[in-house]
């Protein structure tokens, strides 16, 4: 008797701090699947692959590996590790573009769905479609978001940039991206519960989720 729990979002609203807390708390696994598309940018990037082909080929001969371990969402590409690699901007971008492809949507979603054979309590997934695409029928489906200026301190703060107006900005421009796209957009999961991350501390959060 598995639960599952999604995690969808916007950009910078702190789904990823919610999602390891409910993990931890709960002694779930953790897919942080925007680390996967981001693995994906990085050697789409790299490699200087162009066609989806060129990509899913290079991934079954490569796999993508993660684990989850004292907060730590770790990734790897055959057993490479690329955990800080990906959290540029720059594969932020790489990550939008490569999420826009319908075989890579496609075999990302299996890859999360297949991993479901090896959890044993729950699983805690955390994406831009977790709740609309890959789990539709999870136990408990959330949106998070916050306010414009809040998230874009706290990207700020995670990419140690200064200038929090460009950060604005670029947080904007990929929700918009992430909204408007033809295939798997960001939108409210049916069924989903609203969550406001723009003050709410943690545990407050937690406690509203678990009830
Ligand atoms: O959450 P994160 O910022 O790491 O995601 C990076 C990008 O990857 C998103 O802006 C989105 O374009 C893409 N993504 C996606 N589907 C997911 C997770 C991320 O398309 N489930």
């Amino acid at each position: 008797n598995i639960k599952i729990i999604t995690i969808d979002g916007t950009a910078g609203s702190g789904k990823t701090t919610i999602a390891k807390f409910i993990a931890e708390k709960l002694k779930f696994d953790y897919i942080d699947s925007g680390a996967l598309y981001r693995a994906v940018g990085l050697i789409t990037k790299e490699k200087n692959l162009s066609t989806e082909e060129e990509i899913i080929g290079f991934l079954y001969q490569n796999p993508i590996k993660f684990n989850f371990e004292d907060k730590i969402f770790r990734v790897y590409i055959s057993d490479r590790e690329i955990t800080s690699m990906i959290r540029t901007e720059e594969i932020g971008k790489y990550a939008s573009i490569v999420g826009r492809m319908p075989r890579v949507r496609e075999f990302l979603t299996s890859y999360q769905r297949e991993f479901l054979r090896k959890v044993k309590k729950g699983l805690v997934l955390e994406g831009r479609d977790s709740g609309t695409v890959v789990f539709p029928n999870a136990n408990l489906k959330l949106f998070v978001n916050a306010n414009i200026d809040i998230r874009a301190q706290r990207r700020a703060r995670d990419l140690s940039e200064r200038d929090i107006e460009r950060i604005k900005k670029y947080i904007i421009e990929r929700d918009k991206q992430d909204m408007n796209r033809d295939i798997a957009p960001l939108r409210f999961p049916n069924h989903g519960y609203f969550i406001d991350n723009s003050e709410s501390p943690l545990e407050e959060i937690y406690d509203k989720i678990i009830s």
